[in-house]
């Protein structure tokens, strides 16, 4: 705007000079114009003088009439000249009418007068040559008197006008119109300052308001300066940023409801609402992906590597708190499946009731209260930790901690609502996969002895015989039945049964590996998947139980108890090619077991099924 008013003045400054010099020019044109006008009709007046000097016979008293003439204002000199036409005809005449000047010489020589402004001793004079050409006309005619032709010049008459008046006059006038046009012009463009003032002020307001409105600030307002277009635009500027405080305050307050984070004051209010709204679309995918998550384990792998790529902590830990147990088991430390507690006193494993965040239920922020847990260890000095419990059902399943430095840990305390809104979201689909895993669990196992039950072997079958075959690698298989059980639940009932079923089950896991499997196959009778076995070590296995069998004494109420086990082995894939085909021949095994005598090992022989015709 002040630009526009600085142009406006450069430009009415220009005009003002423009028109002084055009006028000043004009003037001067207009003067030289009056002055040549004036000299001729002093020259037409001394010949008009001169001619009638002559008719009337008085022209040898020329000398008064031109000093009298020389004496009109206005006139400062006059000067008669003869041509040497004249001169030769009448003589020289008066002394200095036979001239000597080059100028008067000059016109006397080409009959063309001369015009010019002269300094004469320090003022301005207007000097005018004018030539006196014969003419034949009129009466009485140049050449009634003259011995010349039409067109000779006979004389010329120099008339000095003064000049410097006139120029004054001029210059007085030219600096008036300046003047005028001058003041003319600063009225305008105060005038023009005036009008465009309310303008210039909105435009600057404008301009801040939407400046601060560009980094995220919209609580500038504009102030209304006048009624016109330029008002309309400060008030329809003051809606828009009234509406676009009140709806990014609104999303923002919601957003943050949502994400249960107090709005941060200050800074660009867009900006952070749009990182809200990004955390939450964020977290909504997260959820979406866990959903369709089969196990806890893969849950747990997401907010690992969401912790890690997300929010690049390189060092926590992920607990899980083992339902109706107090122990917690390490999930995830440092975002490596499996590893062992390496943040926390190792005694948070087997009393979880040690752990605060388990404990309380509530955050616990070393960050803002430093030394809040005593199960924190620090790896250097400056280490401080953050952790989250996932609370559900009323009580804490899982603990994420997060541990950081010094410089970190301020950044991280800041992270801590938006992966409080992860941990909210995961809660529920953890404790539902917990629950689909605890049911299928059961489904699959038997609730006396815990050993897997027949569904399981059912589920399990393919992927170990797949393995097996993958591998080349044969598996045993031993079916077993405690002789003469009929008798124990008979003489001493049957939760006494019960106890030795209990008590078989549990020798039976102490006496497999890993990677074997244990299966409550009937009442008494259990199956053993034997891996990576031959039936020749698999005998030595059964007999070694079978042994430990026979020496085990069971205190019943009734006094101790000392049973017997039978044992039927077969091989897969030597015995046959299908599993179940392997699981009948040690039940055929089993049968010559118990048909032999029982409390014995038996290893199926193609015989056995042979002889047997059928069985
Ligand atoms: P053997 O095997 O030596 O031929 O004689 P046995 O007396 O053990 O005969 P069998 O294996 O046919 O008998 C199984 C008995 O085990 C039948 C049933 O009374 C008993 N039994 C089966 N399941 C359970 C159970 O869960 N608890 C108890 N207490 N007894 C069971
Ligand atoms: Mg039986
Ligand atoms: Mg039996």
């Amino acid at each position: 705007m002040t630009k526009m008013l600085l142009v406006s003045a450069g430009i009415l400054f220009v005009l003002v000079a423009v028109l002084t010099l055009l006028s000043a020019l004009s003037f001067r044109q207009f003067s030289i114009y009056t002055a040549e006008r004036h000299a001729r009709s002093v020259a037409e007046a001394i010949k008009v003088g001169l001619t009638e000097s002559m008719i009337n016979g008085t022209i040898g008293k020329r000398q008064q009439f031109l000093a009298r003439l020389a004496g009109v204002p206005g006139v400062n000199q006059v000067r008669v000249t003869r041509s040497p036409a004249v001169i030769s005809q009448f003589g020289p005449g008066l002394p200095g009418e036979a001239t000597t000047k080059e100028d008067v010489k000059s016109v006397l020589a080409t009959g063309r007068e001369v015009f010019e402004l002269v300094d004469a001793d320090g003022t301005l004079v207007f000097h005018a040559v004018i030539p006196y050409v014969a003419s034949d006309q009129g009466l009485p005619n140049c050449l009634q008197c003259h011995a010349v032709t039409a067109g000779t010049v006979l004389g010329a008459v120099t008339v000095d006008i003064p000049f410097a008046e006139v120029r004054r006059q001029g210059a007085i006038a030219v600096v008036m119109i300046s003047a005028a046009v001058l003041i003319a012009a600063l009225i305008a463009l105060a005038v023009a300052r005036r009008m465009m003032n309310p303008l210039s002020q909105t435009a600057h307001t404008v301009r801040e308001v939407t400046s601060r409105a560009v980094g995220g600030d919209f609580s500038g307002r504009v102030r209304r300066h006048s009624s016109d277009e330029v008002g309309e635009i400060a008030v329809n500027i003051n809606r828009l940023m009234e509406f676009l405080e009140r709806e990014v305050n609104t999303i923002r307050t919601r957003v943050g409801q949502l994400m249960d984070h107090r709005a941060k004051e200050g800074g660009n209010q867009l900006a952070h609402t749009t990182e809200l709204v990004e955390s939450l679309v964020e977290v909504s995918q997260f959820k979406q992906a866990i959903e369709g998550d089969q196990t806890k384990r893969e849950i747990y792998q997401r907010l690992a590597d969401t912790l890690q790529g997300k929010y690049h902590f390189k060092r926590f830990s992920i607990y899980e708190v083992a339902p109706s147990k107090n122990r917690m088991t390490a999930i995830s430390i440092d975002g490596e499946a499996g590893a062992t507690c390496r943040h926390c006193d190792p005694e948070v494993m087997i009393d979880a009731g040690s752990c605060r965040a388990r404990r309380t239920g509530h955050e616990v922020n070393a960050v803002e209260f430093p030394g809040l847990c005593t199960m924190f260890r620090a790896a250097a000095a400056g280490d401080t930790h953050i952790c989250l419990p996932i609370n559900q059902s009323g009580t804490t399943s899982c603990v994420v901690q997060i541990v950081v430095g010094g410089v970190e840990a301020p950044l991280a305390a800041e992270m801590v609502p938006f992966i409080g809104v992860y941990l909210r979201e995961a809660g529920p689909v953890l404790e539902a996969k917990r629950l689909m895993e605890h049911l299928r669990e059961n489904a699959l196992r038997d609730p006396l002895t815990g050993l897997y039950n027949r569904r399981f072997l059912e589920d399990y079958v393919g992927a170990l015989v797949s393995s097996s075959q993958r591998r080349k690698s044969p598996f045993s298989v031993l079916m077993l039945d405690l002789d003469f059980f009929k008798q124990v639940n008979d003489t001493h009932g049957h939760e006494a049964g019960d106890k030795v079923i209990k008590t078989m089950a549990d020798l039976l896991v102490r006496s497999l590996r890993a990677s074997d499997m244990a299966v409550r196959y009937g009442g008494e009778e259990f199956l053993l998947v034997l891996t990576d076995t031959s039936a020749e070590t698999a005998l030595t296995v059964a007999e070694k139980i079978r042994a430990e069998i026979e020496a085990t004494k069971i205190p019943l109420p009734g006094g101790i108890l000392c049973k017997t086990i039978s044992i039927g082995v077969s091989e897969f894939p030597t015995d046959a090619d299908t599993f179940w085909q392997v699981v009948k021949y040690a039940d055929v095994a089993l049968y010559k077991a118990k048909s032999g005598g029982r409390n014995r090992v038996v290893r199926f022989v193609p015989q056995m099924w042979d002889a047997e015709g059928s069985y």
